[in-house]
């Protein structure tokens, strides 16, 4: 379980680093608008709805970063922190390899 914290947190820490900005160049292809929908719809994540989170993790079960997901970094924050508590609860998978 720390295990995958660890791996969480490497991601997002890659992500702010940039580390694949390059290689993505300033093309973004099939780029939508997105814009947070916690702020536009005044909600919070919450464990309790795992459908609505399962939205932010990918089949596999890593978490999307903020950049994809089009959350705002605050809501991005609650999402993380709601989608681990759900995992512990089993409503929703751990990373699978
Ligand atoms: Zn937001």
């Amino acid at each position: 379980m720390h295990d995958d914290d660890k791996d969480s947190m490497m991601n997002e820490m890659d992500g702010r680093s940039g580390r694949g900005d390059r290689r993505m160049g300033g093309r973004r292809p099939a780029f939508r608008k997105k814009v947070c929908r916690f702020c536009t719809q005044d909600t919070l994540p919450n464990y309790k709805n795992p459908d609505l989170l399962r939205r932010y993790i990918t089949e596999r079960g890593k978490i999307l970063p903020a950049r994809i997901t089009g959350c705002c970094a605050k809501h991005q924050r609650a999402v993380t922190t709601e989608i681990k508590r759900a995992r512990v609860l089993a409503y929703l998978p751990f990373e699978k390899k």
